[in-house]
């Protein structure tokens, strides 16, 4: 098992000639935050508030991914929502609060990377630009189990928020554990103001009860619903194109209705997209010409609208010029 200071016992200290640790990432970022914490406790707490806003008060905008089953495609729509971003032209930063069960760096071709400690803070693995921490990059192996009560996972996700050398970004994209528990809390508490969540389930009834759970915990916690996205929606026949609702339909779309929330639309169940998962390469970037990838633009809509763009103009703009 590890400890989050693991996240410091765990990272390489890469050091420049004279020995001071180099800045992070290809920019070499440097944050304004992070000076020594006074040894008292109350000047402390003060200290750890402080910086964990400096570091906030750089970043745009915040937008947590949520479901209320696993197995959903949560992650699978962190991962598209932020590579989406980062290809209109975004700084991206993909923080990865799944303590459990982190499946971003397998998602991204991450896995086996190593942090390292830079003059301002762990710097996150960065990926052609984007940021992206995971519990994941701490663990000794992918099979080892993580077994934390909650306020040690609150201390783990405010390190990630706090420490880490996030530098300036446009979006933070969260990606949450599946339900209502420590993670999401977490997230919410200590970041304050959310932008928003994105809601993602499945089209059968059972899933789509618990996804309420998700919309009501967001009500509470008064973070803005941006929008719930109906995955796994129908099957294309890739021979006949005859459209097969494997796990029903529709059921996303009734409950955004029932609940009063925008609905964002619909990813069919595309064999593609556990291809790209498993190949770590997000699918919005591989496969980015096919209709499937075009749904998934027009659900990330009303979040670069959040920092008033349009992705699937930016990205359509960019391929054209042929940039990523
Ligand atoms: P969650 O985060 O909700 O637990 P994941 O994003 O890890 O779910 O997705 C679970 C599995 O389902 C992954 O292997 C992923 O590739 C696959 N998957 C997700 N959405 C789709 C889809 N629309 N079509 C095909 N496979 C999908």
């Amino acid at each position: 098992m590890i400890g989050i200071d693991a996240m410091k016992a765990n990272v390489v200290k890469p050091t420049a000639p004279g020995g001071a640790p180099t800045a992070c990432g290809a920019d070499g970022h440097r944050e304004r935050a992070g000076s020594a914490h006074p040894a008292d406790g109350g000047e402390k707490k003060a200290a750890d508030r402080r910086q964990l806003r400096s570091r906030l008060d750089r970043i745009g905008h915040t937008v947590v991914v949520l479901s209320g089953k696993g197995g959903v495609g949560k992650s699978t729509m962190a991962v598209n929502i932020a590579m989406a971003l980062k290809m209109a032209g975004k700084r991206v930063g993909l923080l990865d609060v799944d303590i459990h069960g982190p499946s971003i760096p397998t998602m991204l071709g991450l896995e086996g990377k190593t942090l390292e400690e830079g003059q301002d803070g762990v710097c996150p693995v960065d990926l052609d630009g984007m940021r992206v921490m995971s519990l994941g990059f701490l663990l000794q192996s992918p099979d080892e189990a993580v077994i934390w009560r909650g306020p040690r996972k609150m201390g783990t996700i405010k390190q990630f928020l706090k420490d880490v050398a996030w530098g300036d970004l446009d979006y933070l994209i969260i990606d949450s554990p599946p339900g209502t528990g420590d993670e999401p809390l977490s997230v919410c508490q200590l970041i304050g103001q959310l932008d928003g969540a994105v809601v993602v389930t499945t089209p059968q009834k059972v899933a789509a009860v618990d996804v309420r759970k998700s919309i009501t915990f967001c009500r509470r916690l008064q973070v803005p619903v941006l929008g719930v996205v109906e995955n796994m929606s129908g099957f294309v026949c890739p021979k006949c194109g005859e459209i097969t609702a494997i796990l029903g339909s529709g059921g996303g779309r009734r409950m955004a209705g029932d609940m009063g929330v925008p609905f964002l639309g619909t990813i069919p169940i595309d064999p593609n997209i556990a291809e790209a998962c498993d190949s770590g390469r997000a699918f919005v970037a591989r496969y980015a010409e096919t209709s499937t990838a075009t749904l998934m633009q027009r659900i990330i809509e009303p979040i670069a609208a959040l920092s008033g763009a349009g992705v699937s103009a930016t990205m359509a703009n960019n391929r054209k010029k042929n940039l990523p």
